[in-house]
C-alpha cells in the first residue's frame, strides 16, 4: 500500500512543487496551507508521515509539532520539518518540542525523498520493537502505536478521535467513564468542536467494530465502559 504523507505549507508554489514531486515517486499525499487545517487533516487521515513548514500563518509549525506529540496518537507519528536557511533557532525549538528531523530550504527532490525514506525506516524499525500500547480482546487488536485496529485479522479503519477513545477505554477496561470524562481525558483539550459529542464517537465505533461492538457497554445515566471479556 502506497504510504501517505501530509505536507503542511503555506507557499503554494512550494506545496504544488512537493505534492507534484511526492506523488511521482509513489506517495499519496494530503496538502494545507496552515497549521489548524493541517491539525486537522492528520486528524482525519492518520498519515505515514508530515512535512511541516515552521513558518505558517495562525498556529505555527512548533506548535502544530507540539501538538502532535501531546497525542497519544500521533506522538511517534514522524515528523520532518521545512526550514528556511538562517532558522537554526527554530530547528532547535522543533527538535526539542520532537521533530524527527529537519531539511533546510531550497532542497531537491532526491534529498527530500532519501531523508523521508530514512525517517520512515527508523520509525518502523522503533515501533517494531516497542510493541507495548498494543491491546488484545479476543480477535480485536489495537495496536496505538501503529494506529492500526484489526478484527479477526481484518483492518478496520477508525478516525484519530475514534481510535483514541477505543484505546482509552480498552486500556482501563471494566470501568466506568463519564462522558465528560471521555471528553478530558481520552479526547482532550485538543478536541474541535465537531469532537465534542461522545455519544457520536461511539455509535460510528460500535458500528467498524461489528462483531465485537458489545465490548463498549452503554451504563445508563453515567457513560461507558469496555468490558474485561467478550460474552
Ligand atoms: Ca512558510
Amino acid at each position: 500500500m502506497k504510504k501517505s504523507i501530509v505536507v503542511i505549507e503555506d507557499e503554494s508554489d512550494i506545496l504544488e512543487v512537493l505534492k507534484y514531486n511526492l506523488e511521482r515517486e509513489g506517495y499519496r499525499v494530503k496538502t494545507c496551507r496552515d497549521g489548524e487545517s493541517g491539525l486537522r487533516v492528520v486528524r482525519e487521515t492518520n498519515p505515514d508521515l508530515v512535512l511541516l513548514d515552521l513558518m505558517l500563518p495562525s498556529v505555527d509549525g512548533i506548535e502544530v509539532c507540539r501538538r502532535l506529540r501531546e497525542d497519544a496518537v500521533t506522538r511517534s507519528l514522524p515528523v520532518i520539518m521545512l526550514t528556511a536557511k538562517g532558522e537554526e533557532s527554530d530547528i532547535v525549538l522543533g527538535l526539542g518540542v520532537g521533530a524527527d528531523d529537519y531539511i533546510i530550504k531550497p532542497f531537491s527532490t532526491s534529498e527530500l525523498t532519501a531523508r523521508i525514506r530514512a525517517v520512515l525506516r527508523r520509525t518502523q524499525q522503533s515501533t517494531e520493537e516497542s510493541g507495548r500500547d498494543r491491546i488484545e480482546r479476543g480477535g480485536l487488536v489495537i495496536d496505538i502505536a501503529r494506529h492500526q485496529v484489526t478484527a479477526d485479522g481484518e483492518r478496520v479503519s477508525f478516525t484519530a478521535t475514534e481510535l483514541r477513545l477505543l484505546h482509552f477505554l480498552a486500556s482501563h477496561p471494566d470501568r466506568v467513564f463519564t462522558r465528560d470524562l471521555l471528553l478530558g481525558r481520552a479526547i482532550g483539550e485538543h478536541a474541535y468542536v465537531g469532537d465534542r459529542n461522545i455519544d457520536v464517537h461511539i455509535r460510528a465505533i460500535r458500528k467498524k467494530l461489528g462483531p465485537y461492538r458489545e465490548l463498549i457497554e452503554t451504563i445508563r445515566g453515567v457513560g461507558y465502559r469496555f468490558l474485561e471479556e467478550s460474552s
